[in-house]
């Protein structure tokens, strides 16, 4: 299938690992230009140089806090600058912490806040006046199954992605006139370093090892195993295709079927 994506321009947040990584690896996949962010400089360009290596496309690599509103416009400017454009933009950060309401702080809550919602609100302001010029754009948030079904110890989470979800309906609302599509991915238990930092605080607090903890997430989705971070990028990048254009202000779960409900 064509997925009709070569050489438009994918910014991809939060990719030097994980689930943003396996993203931006699959744009380039499909011989989309990529654009590239995490905290980290090292551990980002030695993934920005793999794809470049393997896909033979621009990739843009630059440090960012998607937390700092001021970084993202920089960067979001870098990439408009490079690339004359920016078609595609998936937001993505790290995880807040496992933790039961009681143990938060507030600091806990302002940090999930400015990553994992003020983050989206920051590259939406950026992004959305160049996809209006160019009237295509999609813009893909990455939350979590927590947008649908609240889970145990991650309040935070539970929190904060349902704004997410808000943001998402309220811009694909207002900007599909402007062929902008607005949607949003939930991945549910992901083998990647997140899961495994959140399995083995779990299996602290419960005096089980990591993989007991591992392997009973993996048993609660109907199939029985974790997710890849591949899987979750190829819903992304399908999402961003011309074959999910009447697609928009959506949350779509892929997690195995963990999901309980209808
Ligand atoms: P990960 O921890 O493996 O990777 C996170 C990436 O974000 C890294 O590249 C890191 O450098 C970058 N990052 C973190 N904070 C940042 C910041 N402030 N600015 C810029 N970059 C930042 O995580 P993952 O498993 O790939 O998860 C990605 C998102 O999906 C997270 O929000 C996570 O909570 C969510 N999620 C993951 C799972 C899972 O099972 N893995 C399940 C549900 C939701």
């Amino acid at each position: 299938m064509d997925l009709g994506l070569k050489n438009r321009v994918a910014l991809v947040a939060a990719s030097s690992q994980g689930i943003g990584l396996a993203t931006a690896e699959t744009f380039a996949a499909e011989g989309c230009r990529v654009a590239m962010c995490a905290r980290n400089a090292q551990a980002l360009q030695s993934a920005a140089e793999k794809i470049r290596s393997q896909h033979k496309v621009e990739v843009l690599a630059e440090a960012c806090d998607v937390s700092d509103a001021s970084a993202v416009s920089r960067f979001v400017s870098e990439v408009v600058d490079k690339f004359g454009a920016v078609d595609i933009c998936v937001t993505n950060a790290g995880g807040p912490p496992a933790k039961g309401f009681l143990s938060t702080s507030l600091d806990d809550w302002n940090s999930a806040v400015a990553a994992n919602f003020l983050s989206t609100v920051y590259f939406a302001r950026e992004v959305i006046p160049h996809m209006q010029r160019q009237r295509w754009g999609r813009i893909i948030t990455v939350t979590s199954l927590t947008t649908k079904q609240p889970l145990a110890d991650l309040v935070l989470s539970n929190a904060v992605r349902a704004a997410v979800v808000g943001l998402v309906k309220s811009l694909a609302n207002e900007f599909g006139k402007d062929g902008i599509l607005v949607n949003n991915v939930g991945p549910g238990f992901t083998a990647t370093d997140r899961l495994r930092e959140l399995a083995a605080a779990q299996a602290s607090s419960l005096r089980k090892n990591e993989s007991e903890i591992l392997d009973r997430w993996a048993a609660d989705a109907p199939l029985r195993r974790l997710g890849e971070p591949r899987e979750i990028a190829e819903t992304i990048v399908w999402l961003a295709s011309e074959r999910a254009s009447y697609i928009t202000g959506q949350t779509l779960l892929v997690d195995g079927g963990m999901y309980k409900g209808l």
